[in-house]
């Protein structure tokens, strides 16, 4: 891609971009966007691809002022399967979407989750669900995983795998290190797999008539909810022919489903999430900002080495936080000290995942989330101005920290949801029914490249 294009041309198979050409006003912000924060189109050669190589990251999408490159839109088909009435319709809401909602409405960076949920009620969903309590299970699994690692000294370091741009990412460009990213699914689709499962036994629902939606801050969930591997309904109930999500939405295509259903926001009332996929703890939700899965996984990982939980005033690892794009610690764990990592934004980790391969540094763990600032920051979150952007994406990030310091239930594994769901269906973290439902697999992608490569 040569430095004077001004437009990324988008695959027509896309599952997350796509792009009306007669919107576009040639600004080129998108490919500033690619180029210089995501990197992606600096790795590859068109010439030699054939086909544009995209993560689904949306940042193009995130900083077009025209509308013209945008996230393929769910929305207005979800919206005709509202007034159906043979659908339970069920919705889970992902940690990022509520510190940044508020900024469609005029109202800031808080926390509105209250008002989303009552908003998604009148929409006619019969439950509401908050994908923080995926986050928890996914941690309960991603630290046991990290721990059975360390025991063995096996594939590490071990990389965080709930970021489906990231991923793909490493599918396409480094694919020598995809045994070491963790086993476990991302929050939305370990929580879309015990919807329906764990959750229709329990409703005692005909799986094949559930509609399930989430709710993103991002867009390459809507590719990485098509993945097959992820959906294990099908192969639970032995039917064909269903998803484990249905639909993902991004914040800002809720936003548009309020606005179009005439639901005003701001004078909603606060109501509280469905059970029993509802509760989530504070470590779940610190999943939505650079640094949080790394925090929230150490928490729990601590438990599981020591047989009891941090102190209160330890709980918090500094270290990780922040937002420079690479931020480096040494963690005491009890008997052992991990070496981790955390990259905060796509353009970060070519310099870190080179001096891996090179074996000029070791870690134990390392976070990457593709976005900068983490989803805070997704594709699909309120557009924002360049001029603000820093300062807003820092409030959705603080505000999270926030909840996080005035929280009852920091630690994942302390959520009674979490617990209940070990003892009542899934037994243990890595038992052999969650390895089935809540882990996947990676698939080497790098003949995209057609040969090409970036060094
Ligand atoms: S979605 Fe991300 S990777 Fe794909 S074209 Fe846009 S910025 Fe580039
Ligand atoms: S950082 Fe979050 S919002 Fe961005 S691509 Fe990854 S999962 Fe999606």
């Amino acid at each position: 891609m040569k430095d004077n294009e001004l437009e990324i041309i988008y695959s027509d198979d896309n599952p997350a971009i796509e792009k009306d050409d007669s919107k576009c006003i040639q600004c080129g912000y998108c490919v500033r966007a690619c180029r210089d924060e995501v990197t992606v189109l600096k790795m590859y050669d068109i010439n030699q691809t054939r086909e544009p190589v995209c993560i689904h990251c949306g940042q193009c999408a995130n900083l077009c002022p025209t509308e013209a490159v945008h996230e393929k839109f769910d929305y207005l088909k979800l919206k005709k399967l509202l007034s159906k009435k043979d659908f339970v319709k069920v919705i889970s809401i992902a940690p990022a979407v509520r510190v940044a909602i508020g900024e469609a409405f005029s109202l800031g960076e808080e926390n509105y989750e209250g008002k989303i949920v009552a908003g998604l009620k009148r929409l006619g969903f019969n439950y509401v669900f908050d994908v923080t309590f995926g986050a928890d299970l996914t941690i309960m699994e991603e630290a046991m995983e990290l721990v059975n690692r360390i025991k063995n000294n096996e594939r590490l370091p071990m990389f965080t795998s709930c970021c489906p741009a990231w991923v793909r990412y490493a599918e396409i460009f480094y694919p020598e290190f995809l045994s070491n990213l963790s086993s476990c699914k991302s929050p939305i689709t370990m929580q879309s797999s015990m919807i329906k499962t764990y959750f229709a036994e329990q409703e005692q629902l005909d799986v094949r008539k559930i509609l399930n939606v989430v709710v993103a801050p991002c867009t390459a969930k809507k590719a990485e909810v098509k993945r097959e591997e992820v959906n294990r309904a099908c192969e639970y109930f032995k039917v064909s022919g269903i998803s484990d999500t249905d639909y993902v939405i991004t914040t800002r295509e809720l936003i548009s489903l309020f606005r179009d259903c005439d639901i005003d926001f701001k004078t909603l009332p606060e109501e509280k999430f469905s059970s029993p996929l509802g509760k989530g703890s504070s470590a779940g939700l610190i999943f939505g900002k650079t640094g949080g899965v790394m925090e929230a996984a150490l928490r729990t990982a601590y438990y599981f080495l020591n047989g009891k939980d941090l102190d209160r005033d330890a709980i918090l690892f500094q270290d990780v936080r922040g937002t420079d794009g690479v931020r480096e610690a040494s963690v005491n764990l009890g008997n052992v000290t991990l070496q981790v990592a955390v990259i905060n934004g796509m353009k970060n980790a070519v310099r870190v995942l080179d001096k891996i391969k090179k074996g000029e540094v070791f870690y134990h763990f390392v976070e990457v989330m593709s976005c900068s600032f983490g989803c805070v920051g997704g594709g699909g979150q309120p557009k924002l101005t360049l001029l603000e952007m820093k300062s807003r994406k820092n409030k959705r990030l603080e505000s999270m920290e926030k909840e996080d310091s005035h929280s009852k239930i920091r630690l994942c594994h302390q959520n009674p949801e979490i617990k209940e769901i070990y003892e009542k269906f899934l037994n243990e973290p890595n038992s052999e029914i969650a390895e089935e439902l809540l882990h996947t697999t990676f698939v080497d992608r790098s003949y995209l490249l057609g040969g090409g490569h970036h060094e």
